[in-house]
């Protein structure tokens, strides 16, 4: 039987990431995206430099406009529509159109991309200068509020990637920054001495950093602008500005009522074709928990670039196609002020965490030969001590060092020991690497260690 109408819910990068793959799959299918936004397919990767002036226009964060979508592609996008209730047993969706209009549309097949929500759960938080940035309209709104206020003191709350790139866009605005960060580390799992590399840069910045206190309260006059923060020992912090930056939750909310079943991390739990446990239903992107191809285990890791990959999956096959999703290894790069870092697979504790015998090597090689200004490369590899296999990677430097982490990444995909890491052949010229290339040298230095130890 052919699919007649495919409907998705969700039109950033999952979701119009599943519309378009269906569409190229089956010319004839009626395809339907439902989003309560006013904006489709943007680069929400992007909004940290929008808010720092680098991108001067919001319309340049988007990738094509809803009229492409529905002129070029056939896909009837329509905004400002917002899905309340999804009746399985019917094949029915609801929706509200503008807050307001009720209307119901008949689905064959459905793609959930309703993406993750910003934690909002700290007293305070609905004061009129407290922002999140989720989406496009909180950029747009935020920026707006920095263009006219000129605030001079931003608190950030959280101190992961989004956080700090933020830090980095308001220090260029010439805004006093705080960042306030409940555990003892800035971006999650990162070994101590690139942590230490990070800390550093952003001091340097003139960026506050109070690591291992929690705000509780974000306070100032009844229902007026927050002033200040609490952290329930007296002290406060002064802020004309905070920024939650406390992490993300999957939007589960429709999912869960229809009877849509979520894994352990709490995010809709999906197969390796990005379908639920409801036949003909489909989810992906930040919605959704992946497997890690290292442990092997679900996790919670909201990227743009599995969104993309996994709404690609899903439209394939929801649109009669056959599509599937090999998991994830856990890669991230972000810069903040000059400091480039990459990550990827596990680090010394985490895979301590998951029960592996894990041992850990960090070096500091060189990004370039010396007459090509080359900069110190910090590069952190862990291992299992019972095979030699690698299962993370962490690199940072100034020069060229971020994206070096992808060769670790499919180091992983690999599931290679570090035996053949040391054996790889990388490019080598002056301007682009040294002769010993950093991941090399510390896979030589870990390679020992792990014979000696074993
Ligand atoms: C500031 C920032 C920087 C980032 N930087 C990077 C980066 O450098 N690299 C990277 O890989 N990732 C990055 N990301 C993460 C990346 O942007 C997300 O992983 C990606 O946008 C997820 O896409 P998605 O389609 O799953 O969800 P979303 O982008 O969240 O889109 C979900 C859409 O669903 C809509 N929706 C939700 N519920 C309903 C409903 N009931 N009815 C109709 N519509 C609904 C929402 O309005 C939203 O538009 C960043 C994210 C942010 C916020």
């Amino acid at each position: 039987m052919s699919t007649r109408r495919l409907v998705v819910i969700g039109g950033v990068a999952a979701g119009m990431s599943a519309a378009s793959r269906a569409r190229r799959l089956d010319p004839d299918l009626e395809i339907i995206v439902l989003e309560r936004g006013t904006n489709v397919s943007y680069g929400a990767c992007g909004l940290p430099y929008f808010i720092s002036g680098r991108i001067a226009h919001a319309d340049d964060l988007i990738a094509h406009p809803a009229s492409f979508f529905r002129e070029k592609r056939n896909i009837d996008v329509r905004l400002e529509h917002e899905a309340i209730k999804i009746e399985p047993e019917r094949s029915a969706v609801h929706a509200l159109v503008k807050r307001s209009q009720p209307l119901a549309i008949q689905y064959d097949r459905l793609v959930l991309a309703t993406g993750g929500a910003p934690h909002m759960s700290l007293p305070g938080s609905d004061r009129p200068n407290v922002f999140t940035l989720n989406d496009l309209d909180h950029a747009v709104h935020l920026r707006d509020f920095l263009d006219r206020q000129h605030p001079r003191k931003a608190v950030i709350i959280g101190s992961g990637y989004i956080g700090l790139e933020v830090a980095d866009a308001f220090a260029r605005r010439g805004i006093e920054v705080t960042i306030i960060e409940r555990s003892g580390e800035v971006i999650d799992g990162l070994e101590s001495e690139i942590a230490d590399k990070l800390e550093t840069t952003v001091a340097s910045h003139g960026v506050k950093l109070h690591k291992g206190r929690a705000a509780c309260t974000i306070a100032g006059p009844s229902n007026g602008p927050a002033t200040h923060i609490e952290y329930g020992s007296g002290e406060t912090t002064p802020c004309d500005l905070v920024l939650l930056a406390t992490g993300l939750q999957p939007r589960t909310e429709l999912a869960t009522a229809a009877g849509i079943a979520l894994g352990h991390t709490g995010a809709i739990a999906v197969d390796d074709r990005m379908q639920t446990n409801l036949p003909g239903i489909y989810a992906a992107g930040d919605c959704v928990e992946t497997r890690h191809l290292v442990t092997g285990a679900p996790v919670y890791f909201p990227l743009g670039t599995t969104a993309n990959k996994q709404g690609r999956v899903a439209g394939e096959n929801a649109g009669g196609g056959h599509a599937t999703f090999a998991g994830i290894v856990g890669t991230l790069v972000t810069k903040v002020f000059e400091l480039e870092i990459g990550r990827t697979g596990l680090s010394l504790a985490s895979a301590r965490a998951a029960g592996l015998d894990a041992d850990a090597l960090t070096i500091t090689g060189s990004s370039r030969v010396n007459y090509f200004d080359g900069k110190p490369l910090i590069v952190s590899l862990v291992w299992d001590r019972a095979d030699g296999r690698l299962v993370g990677c962490q690199i940072a430097g100034e020069d060229a060092a971020a994206k070096r982490i992808d060769t670790a990444a499919v180091a992983l995909h690999a599931r290679m020991r570090l035996p053949d890491l040391l054996h790889l052949d990388l490019g080598y010229a002056p301007p682009f690497a040294t002769v010993w290339e950093p991941l090399l040298i510390a896979a030589h230095e870990a390679h020992k260690k792990w014979k000696h130890n074993r």
